[in-house]
């Protein structure tokens, strides 16, 4: 699953080519840096292996959101569809520029179920955004027709998606905009990082100003230049891109032995009686991080979910997690903000906690999502799957 299972000397030589300069912020200091420009290198790569014009990199998931967001003009009281089952920097985005974080329900693909969306929308409606959960995609043609008919932008959350693809398109750069998350656990690491992904020559260029204190990044000589806009500092360092360099070489390589060793545990797993897959809109398109059963009960599910751990061969029952399901969202539930937000900011938000998602429930209550290792071999995975095999089987 995570990049890191590959780190070795490949990485280890980009970090020493930026260690002998010195240089280690990405923009600037063009004479030392004896043309070592890491981040630039990284987004260029990007740009070329997924198709896309622009490539932006930021220091996280998360700031690529809340970047490509303040570019694309969303906040102030916009609201932003999201799906009830992500990861956190998804809504926490969307509440950081200002903007409404809405929920819905979620399906089988384990993201947003377009009949849900379509509801939710509203005159203050800005952006859907398909969160690619556990390495698979949402539903992108009829979310992109919905999005077409009510003038609404799809930004993907891409985040654990990398090098998923839809239609032959790589996640990410099928809607208006994208985004990849390079944090430890995701496909592509650099430590901590992100990418936002468009395009849209405007939009990159906002975000690359955003991304820097809203630097416009014309000449080398860093205090000469004009501010177009108001910004932050979301940059990445040179030492973050030169691990990403090595590690999204990497990308084909991650993403073949996924598959190997998801094709071989899901061969065993089918034989299992009564048991459902996630529902992916394009299997040939699944990253293959991870694989998810689904079960005919939550009981079945909890008693397979303990079973399956004391064996060793455990997986992520969402339904109880802290981080990936409205369920446990105590703190956006209460709006535990640490400093206050605008009263206008608050009394546009929902009430999350007195929303009904007793669909979603219906499904992540029987998920179990297990990852796919990148250190196993064939065999490994072939007899992991057995094993599972066994034991769900035997509670069936
Ligand atoms: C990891 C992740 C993010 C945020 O990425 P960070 O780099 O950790 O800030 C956003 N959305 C999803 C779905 C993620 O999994």
């Amino acid at each position: 699953m995570p990049g890191f299972e590959l780190f070795g000397k490949e990485e280890r030589d980009q970090v020493n080519e930026v260690l002998d300069t010195g240089i280690l912020m990405r923009y600037n200091f063009d004479a030392q840096r004896k043309g070592i420009w890491k981040a630039k290198e990284l987004e260029q790569n990007i740009q070329s292996k997924v198709g896309v014009k622009y490539a932006q990199l930021t220091s996280s998931g998360t700031t690529a959101l809340i970047t490509i967001m303040n570019a694309m003009g969303i906040g102030a009281g916009d609201e932003v569809i999201l799906p009830a089952f992500t990861f956190v920097a998804s809504f926490e985005a969307v509440l950081a520029v200002g903007a409404i974080p809405i929920l819905v329900d979620i399906d089988k693909t384990m993201t947003l179920n377009p009949n849900a969306v379509e509801k939710a929308i509203t005159p203050r409606t800005k952006a859907i955004v398909p969160v690619h959960m556990c390495g698979a995609m949402a539903d992108l043609d009829l979310l992109l027709e919905i999005a077409k008919k009510h003038n609404l932008y799809i930004l993907e959350d891409a985040c654990q998606a990398i090098g998923g693809t839809y239609n032959g398109k790589y996640l990410g750069t099928i809607g208006d905009a994208g985004c990849f998350s390079f944090d430890f656990v995701k496909a592509v690491t650099c430590g901590e990082g992100g990418v936002v992904l468009t395009d849209n020559q405007e939009w990159f260029k906002k975000s690359d100003e955003y991304s820097d204190h809203g630097h416009d990044h014309i000449g080398n000589d860093r205090g000469a230049e004009t501010h177009p806009f108001l910004g932050l500092n979301y940059r990445i360092s040179e030492l973050q891109a030169a691990v990403g360099v090595a590690q999204w070489n990497k990308l084909d390589e991650i993403i073949a032995l996924q598959r190997r060793n998801h094709k071989a545990i899901k061969a065993e797993l089918e034989q299992i009686k009564n048991i459902q897959f996630r529902e992916i809109p394009d299997e040939n398109g699944d990253s293959c991080s991870t694989i998810s059963l689904i079960f005919p009960s939550e009981e079945i599910a909890r008693r397979a979910s303990e079973e399956l751990k004391k064996e060793g061969v455990g997986g992520f029952y969402w339904y109880d997690n802290n981080w990936h399901y409205i369920r446990k969202w105590n703190h956006l539930k209460d709006m535990m903000t640490m400093a206050p937000l605008y009263k206008e900011h608050k009394d546009l938000l929902p009430n999350y906690s007195e929303q009904d998602f007793s669909v979603s429930d219906a499904v992540m209550s029987r998920v179990i999502t297990f990852g796919i290792s990148l250190s196993w071999t064939e065999q490994d995975s072939k007899e992991r799957g057995n094993k599972m095999k066994t034991i769900i089987s035997n509670l069936l």
